[in-house]
């Protein structure tokens, strides 16, 4: 696989394959046209290639007559967040976000902290094809300038929030067993838990880039987490993916809830606070729908990725929203997922509730998702989305992002990726085999 994956969510690929320095510095010179030289935030998750992508992006910035504030390696929310507090003209982050360890990328984000959106980002990508800079002469050549505060205003940030007391959190001196795949919440996350008096107990908090699993935070690769939690007897476990944006949970009996947990179980803690619209996207749980309504609460579906559900937020004035895979929007704090809020949510809502976290989990209403993937491999993937549309036209569609089938208390969506050569076929239903039936159904099509 050498190809660059080009989307709204930025661009990845396989370092020395799709991806080169002159890839990336050309990329970083399209944005640089694209803000107009102005000031940008640049931020890096751990991989062992991100020194060599930062050198790349500076190169190609600098050469635009950008000026550069580098603060180092830090989750994406807390590069999003330095935008806006800092009234940069953009931002970049170094990211291949959960993709395994020989990828990397760049998340390019717009002057209000928000991703670019896919007009946006094809503006950015219509630049770099042209390859023709404006460079600026040896006397406009920007500046590179260190700041190191983002991660700590951006724990102020979260623990100022108005629902967020310390001293309860404290009270229950949880005992948490963190792992961050060493990747960029080995930065933040430990001072986060600790500034809220837990206990941590941490494994892979090294911010080596050496991920030491497959860096999704999905429940099968997080057994070492999941083991270690019931052999310390911990109250919960916590897994982040390498820049930090979306976080999973891991019950006091060394379960995995499944990341659908972490944002239904924010939205209804946020919904005891206060009410409003949520906007999620088309591929979450109805786990979160259902909690939202039956608090009052109107509930937008979006495309999957981030900026669409951001965006509608934004537009709607949403109280909280996100994606199904872990990734908590707390508009609170900014437009963006967040980890390290969503953290600091769960636990102020388990101080609360009084009880373990499966007794809290257990409070949503009970739906399995199996999410599973066909590789493209020659497939065209707008003729396959085309070919199950036709097969399945009798039936209730949602085509607001590919196909979902609704079926009753079920559904099966079926959309290509944004960053993989992957189509992903993700289901919902009462049951397990009800939801892995769904899949096994859909992929007989290809
Ligand atoms: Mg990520």
């Amino acid at each position: 696989m050498s190809k660059l994956m080009v989307s709204v969510s930025g661009v990845r690929g396989i370092v020395g394959e799709g991806l080169t320095p002159k890839g990336v510095m050309n990329f970083a010179q399209a944005f640089g046209d694209f803000v107009k030289s102005g000031k940008v935030v640049v931020g890096r998750d751990t991989r062992v290639t991100g020194d060599m992508m930062k050198n790349a992006v500076s190169a190609g910035l600098l050469a635009m007559g950008c000026d550069i504030l580098d603060i180092g390696i830090c989750p994406t929310p807390t590069t999003q967040l330095a935008v806006e507090n800092l009234k940069a003209d953009g931002g970049i982050m170094i990211t291949a976000s959960h993709n395994p360890i020989m990828w990397n990328g760049l998340k390019l984000i717009g002057s209000d902290g928000l991703f670019l959106d896919a007009q946006q980002g094809e503006e950015v990508l219509r630049l770099a094809q042209q390859e023709s800079f404006a460079l600026v002469s040896w006397d406009k050549i920007g500046v590179a300038v260190h700041y190191s505060k983002a991660v700590e205003e951006h724990l102020e940030a979260i623990l100022a929030l108005d629902y967020i007391d310390v001293t309860q959190i404290h009270a229950r001196t949880f005992r948490v067993v963190l792992d961050c795949v060493c990747g960029a919440g080995s930065v933040m996350l430990p001072e986060l838990l600790h500034r809220i008096g837990c206990e941590i107990i941490p494994i892979n908090c090294e911010p080596s880039g050496r991920f030491p699993r497959d860096p999704e935070p999905v429940p099968e690769n997080l057994t070492e987490l999941c083991d270690v939690v019931k052999k310390e007897g911990a109250d919960l476990g916590l897994a982040v993916d390498p820049d930090s944006d979306r976080l999973a949970l891991v019950s006091e009996k060394g379960e995995p809830l499944g990341e659908e947990r972490t944002l239904a179980l924010a939205v209804k803690f946020i919904l005891t606070k206060k009410s409003g619209p949520v906007a999620i996207n088309a591929s979450t749980s109805r786990a979160t729908e259902d909690v939202a309504r039956a608090a009052g609460s109107k509930v937008f579906r979006t495309k999957v990725g981030e900026i669409n559900v951001a965006k509608k937020m934004r537009e709607i004035g949403a109280v909280i929203g996100g994606e199904g895979n872990g990734g908590v929007i707390l508009p609170d704090i900014h437009l963006g997922r967040d980890a390290p809020a969503g953290i600091a949510l769960t636990l102020q809502h388990l101080a609360e509730f009084g009880g373990t976290l499966s007794e809290l989990n257990s409070t949503l209403p009970h739906y399995v998702i199996t999410k599973d993937k066909v590789a493209l491999g020659n497939i065209d993937p707008q003729a396959a989305l085309a070919k199950i549309q036709k097969k399945y036209a009798h039936e209730n569609l949602d085509l607001t992002d590919g196909v979902k089938i609704v079926r009753g208390h079920s559904w099966v969506h079926i959309r290509p990726s944004n960053t993989e050569p992957i189509i992903r076929v993700i289901a919902e239903a009462p049951t397990e085999a009800e939801a892995n039936n769904l899949c096994a159904e859909i992929k007989g099509n290809f």
